[in-house]
């Protein structure tokens, strides 16, 4: 049984506030936002993190780039710029073991993020 939350989600047996869905990928609000707009973008298979793509998989992740663009346009961000962040493993501090991307935007960030 599949425990990994992310991909109840994209079975919709956890509730989202889903903004977008295709064939290979979701997007909805993160449960606990960290800026005006947070948004996670998710490949529909279970990825653990981008430590597990390869030649078969990373096409998902230029898909994904791709949602990126047209919901920052759709959120007004896309003139201002915006942040992506893929955290990765314990150190990059990743929390949640399904490879996801998030879209940060409507504030001005820092650098570096550490
Ligand atoms: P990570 O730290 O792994 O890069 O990010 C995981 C993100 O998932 C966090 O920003 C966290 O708030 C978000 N998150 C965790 N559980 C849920 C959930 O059940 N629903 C939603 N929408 N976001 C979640
Ligand atoms: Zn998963």
């Amino acid at each position: 049984m599949n425990e990994c939350i992310f991909c109840k989600i994209v079975q919709g047996e956890i509730p989202s506030k889903k903004i977008y869905e295709d064939d290979k990928v979701i997007a909805f609000h993160d449960i606990n936002p960290e800026a005006p707009v947070h948004v996670l973008i998710i490949p529909k298979q279970h990825i653990e993190s981008a430590n597990e793509l390869n030649e078969e998989n990373s096409y998902l992740v230029a898909h994904i780039f791709m949602v990126i663009k047209k919901l920052a346009k759709e959120h007004g961000i896309d003139k201002e710029g915006y942040r992506i962040v893929n955290n990765c493993g314990e150190y990059g501090g990743q929390t949640v073991p399904h490879l996801h991307f998030h879209l940060f935007g409507g504030k001005s960030f820092g650098w570096p993020p550490l």
